[in-house]
């Protein structure tokens, strides 16, 4: 793929990119190795100093970085500057809890002393998807950096000017050079680089073949990943629910980002006594959202963001239709916005279909755009072994008023997070990740601090 700019509301062509050359990334390896001799001896107190700064200068700029980010992946201008601020709050978040969540632990044994430490492991890369493409680095970046690391992002291929911008944050905040640096580079590059001496850790967030194939690059080399990978998250609604609730969060969980969220709500899983009243809202509620330029304040869904997804999600829609699955609304690429904006975007309407037969393999599938499925079931039994019935298990939303229902959904659903009556989400104060085919390891959190250090065991007599 190549490393381009190409605005996804028009399909015009900004800016493209050279990759860099061996030689180059050897440079950048090499400028990484000296900084973290310095950086892991820095003390938290000034690690903080320029963690917080970064926060200021994203606080500060954020019409800026959040122009870039509508230009490059499509997704609303007033997504993206709260992505922005999120950002700034991952970052103010782990310059204060990074001590607390990095001080030593004792523990009592027959030494005079025995204590747990935690020291960094040295130069990580973070291979990064666009659809977050501020928040998704901040999240890897803030505790890395917090713990003594530094990093290396190679970010999606269609999103560069967000990786440069990225990285003058880091640099305009008085991070020493090398401390975190962007690697325009393309996924065929990245094997060699995780096989590399100086590299000691791997992250990535993406679909399952990149999972897949850094982590097998990385397991030769016997280094440690983190994979956050795809979800094909279920929301529940069971009878006792406050459904116009679960219908309107229903909504933000579906078409979140236009649709393309690891954790968005992919497959409504509800009661059949109620279906027919969720159903109707829910159709009530997609035939009023807006499609359109995504710079727009009044657009709720702007346009995908490259053409190979819309293509990828049309024919999923289509294989649900082969299976005997009925299209609601929607259900075809638009040629251009609905709401006003011109040229010919990747713009797909907010769609839902119902009745996908279960044993056909797309009702298993990840749809990564504004495409609700629909299903209805008997009872929570069936609710459960619906919801599970899937590869993945990154997040679960589920509605009812019933105490023992939730306790049983909190138990019994496959998945990194369930949260009940309410939105998935990623909070900085919560641990984020997925189980089964949805990857391994935690970000965020006092979890997600520790996936990058040694967790050293000293003993003095
Ligand atoms: P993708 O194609 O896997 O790309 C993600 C990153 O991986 C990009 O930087 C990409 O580089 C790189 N990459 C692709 N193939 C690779 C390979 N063989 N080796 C090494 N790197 C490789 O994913 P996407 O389609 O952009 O992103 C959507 C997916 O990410 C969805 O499945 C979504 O659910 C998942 N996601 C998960 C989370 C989470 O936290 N669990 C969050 C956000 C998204 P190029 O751009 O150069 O190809």
């Amino acid at each position: 793929m190549a490393i381009s700019t190409i605005n996804p509301a028009t399909g015009k062509l900004h800016k493209s990119f050279e990759p860099l050359k061996p030689t180059e990334i050897a440079t950048k390896l090499d400028l990484a190795q000296q900084a973290f001799a310095k950086h892991r001896k820095t003390s938290f107190a000034q690690r903080a100093e320029l963690i917080r700064g970064c926060a200021e200068i994203l606080e500060k700029n954020q019409e800026a970085f959040a122009s870039i980010m509508t230009l490059e992946m499509g997704k609303t201008y007033k997504s993206a500057l709260a992505e922005v601020k999120k950002c700034a709050w991952v970052c103010n978040f782990y310059a204060e809890h990074a001590p607390e969540f990095l001080a030593d632990v004792h523990v009592e044994t027959d030494g005079s002393q025995s204590f747990v430490s935690y020291q960094p492991l040295g130069v990580i890369l973070a291979v990064m998807p666009w659809n977050f493409p501020f928040w998704q680095v901040f999240r890897f970046a803030a505790p890395a950096l917090m713990a003594g690391n530094v990093a290396l992002l190679k970010h999606a291929s269609n999103v560069p000017q967000c990786a440069l911008a990225i990285e003058e944050v880091f640099q305009k905040a008085g991070f020493p050079e090398g401390v975190f640096q962007t690697l325009l580079i393309g996924a065929s590059q990245v094997a060699d680089i995780i096989a590399d001496d100086r590299v000691k850790a791997a992250t990535l967030t993406g679909s399952e073949p990149a999972g897949a194939s850094l982590a097998a690059a990385a397991g030769k080399q016997i280094k440690k990943v983190v994979l956050e990978l795809g979800g094909s998250d279920p929301f529940i609604v069971l009878e006792s629910a406050d459904i116009e609730a679960a219908v309107s969060t229903g909504i933000t969980a579906r078409m979140l980002n236009n649709g393309q969220s690891c954790i968005a709500a992919k497959r409504f899983i509800v009661a059949e006594s109620i279906a027919d009243k969720f159903e109707k809202l829910l159709l009530e509620k997609f035939q009023a959202l807006k499609v359109g330029d995504p710079m727009e304040a009044d657009t709720d869904i702007g346009p995908l963001a490259t053409p190979g997804i819309l293509d990828e999600l049309d024919k999923q829609v289509q294989a649900c239709r082969d299976a005997g699955a009925k299209v609601l609304i929607g259900g075809k690429p638009l040629s251009e916005g609905s709401g006003g904006s011109k040229g010919s975007g990747n713009f797909y309407p907010p769609t839902i279909v119902k009745d996908i037969p279960l044993d056909n393999p797309i009702a298993q599938e990840e749809f990564f755009g504004p495409v609700a499925l629909l299903f209805r079931v008997p009872d929570i039994d069936a609710a459960i072994e619906l919801a599970n019935a899937t590869p993945f298990g990154l997040g679960a939303s589920a509605w009812t008023a019933d105490p023992e229902e939730q306790k049983r959904l909190i138990k019994e659903v496959e998945a990194g997070a369930v949260f009940i009556n309410g939105l998935v989400k990623s909070d900085p104060r919560l641990p984020f990740g997925g189980i089964k085919r949805s990857g391994y390891g935690r970000e965020l959190s006092i979890q997600g601090i520790h996936e990058f250090v040694n967790v050293k065991t000293v003993w003095v007599k």
